[in-house]
């Protein structure tokens, strides 16, 4: 009899894991269909001898202190500040789009003030700013929006920005100054030796027993247990009984080549040309050297294994019907990208787990199966 069943062993169900077993003594079974810890965070090294991300590229970026302590526990950091740039008109820019973005783009030599009024005569009038379309007109105006953003969007997503939410491209800021930095966060540094080793010391605890490529459905009849953390989809918990959540999937496609170096910068964004979203070279990220490099192209899809909720309005009304039926199930705690379908970052993945085992601290008293 185990005291906690925790599927998914990703951020959320990680997290919930080490807390439970170190500050409530009790006993976990952390069970993960896939066959590694880490969740989308997972990173391996390849044959070349280099480490990937298998999910695509995770860069850990926050502005929380207590996140940042709690996660110190188990890695140290590596600084590593993430720059982007997006092959616009042949040419490679820097986006977040910035002074040098403008000023390379047009053959110009604008400086902040006169950029500032750059974009007052070309940004357009919307009302009620509600679509990611709305947010990149309303702010830099329609042409910069085709050339960075709706391309992008339209292939990443699958759908016209106007059909998404306000969300989705208002997490990438347009500034007047030279700052090329992708996050404007205070903390921004990956885990030194990999995500991975960070997973394996959060986990490394008498209480906690791992079960891989298991799914809950195989044995949520078979194993014993008084309550239940949920990180995967929440719609198939409840066997899609209202219907489906979409979730949007990623195709990877890993690559070694024989040279050093492939591109000068950890990503690049291809919001004009090309089936893929982006590339993103491991090395800039990792400061690994290596005679080889490794590279990952991100071809978006609606099949595969769920990587984004997808912000827009009837998708949250569907979400809130499921999260009302979670609400039911006094015994179950739903955690996570998935659980909670929201576009969350890694940290803020952290923070909710985090907040979660706070709630369950006052709620669920100790040794309750005692
Ligand atoms: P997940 O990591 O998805 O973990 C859920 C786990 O549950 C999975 O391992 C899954 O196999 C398992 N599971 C689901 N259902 C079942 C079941 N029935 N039985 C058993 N196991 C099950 N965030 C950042 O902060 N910075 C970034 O740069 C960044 N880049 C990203 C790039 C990509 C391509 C993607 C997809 C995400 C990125 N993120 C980034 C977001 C980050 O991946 C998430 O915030 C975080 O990993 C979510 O953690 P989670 O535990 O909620 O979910
Ligand atoms: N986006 C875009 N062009 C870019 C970068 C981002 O249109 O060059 C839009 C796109 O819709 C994307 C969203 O902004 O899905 C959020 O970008 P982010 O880099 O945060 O995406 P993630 O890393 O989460 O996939």
């Amino acid at each position: 009899m185990f005291d906690w069943l925790i599927v998914g062993a990703g951020f959320a169900g990680s997290v919930l894991a080490e807390r439970i077993a170190s500050q409530r003594h009790e006993s976990v079974l952390l069970v993960d269909r896939r066959s590694h810890v880490g969740g989308n965070a997972y990173d391996c090294y390849n044959e070349a001898g280099i480490l990937i991300h298998r999910y695509g590229p995770h860069i850990f970026h926050t502005n929380s202190q207590s996140i940042v302590d709690y996660l110190s526990q188990f890695t140290q950091w590596r600084t590593y500040e993430h720059r982007v740039l997006a092959a616009v008109d042949g040419i490679l820019l820097p986006i977040p789009i910035n002074l040098d973005t403008i000023n390379r783009l047009y053959g110009l030599e604008l400086n902040s003030a006169q950029l500032e009024e750059f974009f007052a005569s070309r940004r357009e009038t919307v009302e009620d700013v509600r679509t990611a379309e709305d947010v990149v007109v309303s702010t830099v105006g329609r042409e910069l929006y085709e050339k960075f953003f709706r391309g992008y969007t339209r292939k990443q997503w699958g759908v016209d920005p106007n059909q998404l939410s306000k969300s989705v491209t208002a997490r990438v800021p347009t500034r007047t100054n030279r700052d090329d930095r992708y996050f404007s966060d205070s903390f921004q540094k990956m885990p030194a030796g990999g995500y991975t080793r960070m997973f394996e010391r959060m986990l490394d605890h008498p209480n906690i027993k791992i079960m891989l490529q298991t799914d809950f459905r195989e044995i949520r009849d078979e194993i014993p247990f008084n309550r239940l953390i949920y990180t995967g989809p929440i719609d198939e918990y409840f066997g899609w009984q209202l219907g489906r959540l979409p979730y949007r999937s990623l195709r990877f496609e890993h690559v070694t080549l024989d040279q050093e170096q492939f591109q000068p910068v950890a990503v690049v964004n291809y919001p004009q040309t090309e089936d893929y979203t982006r590339i993103t070279e491991y090395k800039h990220l990792t400061g690994q050297q290596n005679a080889r490099t490794s590279l990952t192209y991100e071809y978006p899809t609606d099949i595969g294994d769920p990587y984004y909720p997808v912000p827009r309005a009837e998708n949250e009304e569907l979400f809130k019907r499921y999260e009302a039926l979670g609400a039911t199930c006094p015994d179950v705690w739903f955690v996570g990208r998935l659980a909670t379908y929201r576009y969350y970052n890694m940290d803020q993945v952290v923070g909710q787990a985090l907040a979660t085992f706070a709630r369950i601290q006052k709620s669920v008293p100790e040794w309750a199966s005692a």
